[in-house]
């Protein structure tokens, strides 16, 4: 288990907290106790022994998307509260608590490897021993497997010979519950499979995914031997090499919602947007906060199924961002899931490629 960084937690917890203003969860819930400082102050004082874990404190430090906007107006360059707060919730399983509406997820995943039951979109291992892995993730193999067949037929119109592997859920949703465990055991037999695979290079569209495989799995002594590239840099170097050629489609205007990770941590803001130039016809018009200003838009650390109703709320304000009359295109299937929620048409970047694709 990582270590709680105290000196780290005391600088947020005596912090005046400004950046409580890019806090989506304090934003909608108007509780002090959700706002950086506030939750910085709640996880020290349970680390230095001055408040035992019950389930009202438990929620109050789960109530982090990991969206790191906090960041944005932060002094200390070296916090990262969102995993201070991860870090501090891995100890409430020892302590026997658990977040009530988490729990029922917990177990699913632990009996079929995703939180969301059985695997229905148990992909086959096509093209066994090809250089090119496709990590399909379960959220999008749950809630819309189109985006991984428009995945597949963007990899088969560029001519790229790759593989899907019988995967288990990255483990990151065991990791925010605070089964860290459960999410080692993920991470080793994910491993395991993509070991055996003999790929080279895997791809994931999803940025818990690859937050999971490229931060947390080292920690977990689980470090994947495969080069891990994400979905909308893989997309743009098959663009440049001539591989995908583009096409108008019914779409004249879009506006791009950067996803937290693509954006702040794995800093993916052009790319997205040089995919979007290279389709002809498109105009491209930017929502109020935009690259690594994003905001989130409730999906992170899997609010969607930990804390629905805020998950809604954060995304009812993210929309409000967005000019009227486009439609929305994104790179995480989590942000599709919350920013659906009004009816207005959203896609996924390959599902947009993938109906503009010669
Ligand atoms: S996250 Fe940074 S800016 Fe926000 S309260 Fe903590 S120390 Fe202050
Ligand atoms: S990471 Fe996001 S949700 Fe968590 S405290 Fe910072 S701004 Fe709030």
């Amino acid at each position: 288990m990582a270590e709680v960084n105290k000196e780290q937690l005391l600088n947020c917890a005596l912090c005046p907290n400004m950046c409580r203003c890019e806090c989506p969860v304090v934003q909608v819930l108007g509780r002090e106790a959700t706002a950086p400082a506030g939750k910085a102050r709640l996880a020290l004082m349970l680390e230095q022994g001055h408040l035992a874990w019950n389930e009202e404190i438990l929620e109050a430090v789960s109530n982090c998307l990991g969206c790191r906007g906090c960041a944005t107006l932060c002094p200390f360059p070296e916090l990262n509260l969102g995993d201070e707060l991860l870090n501090t919730r891995l100890k409430s399983k020892e302590a026997g608590i658990g977040l009530p509406a988490c729990n029922p997820y917990l177990g699913t995943l632990k009996k079929f490897g995703s939180p969301y039951g059985q695997k229905t979109g148990t992909w086959p291992a096509a093209n066994k021993g090809a250089e090119v892995l496709l990590f399909a993730g379960c959220t999008s193999t749950a809630n819309n497997p189109a985006s991984i067949g428009a995945a597949c037929h963007l990899l088969d119109k560029a001519g790229v010979t790759f593989q899907l592997i019988d995967e288990d859920c990255c483990g990151y949703p065991a990791a925010v519950w605070g089964d860290e465990d459960l999410a080692r055991q993920l991470a080793a037999e994910n491993k395991r499979k993509m070991t055996e695979s003999g790929a080279s290079l895997l791809v994931t569209n999803c940025p818990e995914c690859w937050l999971t495989f490229t931060e947390h799995y080292p920690e977990w002594n689980q470090e994947i031997p495969i080069q891990i590239i994400d979905g909308p840099s893989y997309y743009l170097q098959l663009i440049r090499e001539g591989r995908l050629e583009l096409k108008e489609n019914e779409l004249t205007a879009v506006s791009y919602h950067d996803p937290c990770i693509w954006a702040r941590v794995a800093k993916k803001v052009t790319e997205p947007r040089e995919i979007l130039r290279a389709i002809p016809g498109l105009n491209i018009e930017e929502p109020y906060s935009s690259g690594e200003a994003t905001r989130c838009c409730g999906g992170g650390s899997m609010f969607q199924l930990s804390f629905p109703q805020t998950a809604a709320a954060v995304a009812r304000r993210r929309l409000a961002e967005f000019p009227k009359d486009t439609a929305i295109v994104t790179a995480c299937p989590f942000c599709r899931e919350g920013l659906l929620q009004e009816g207005r048409p959203v896609l996924e970047l390959v599902e947009l490629l993938a109906i503009s694709v010669k």
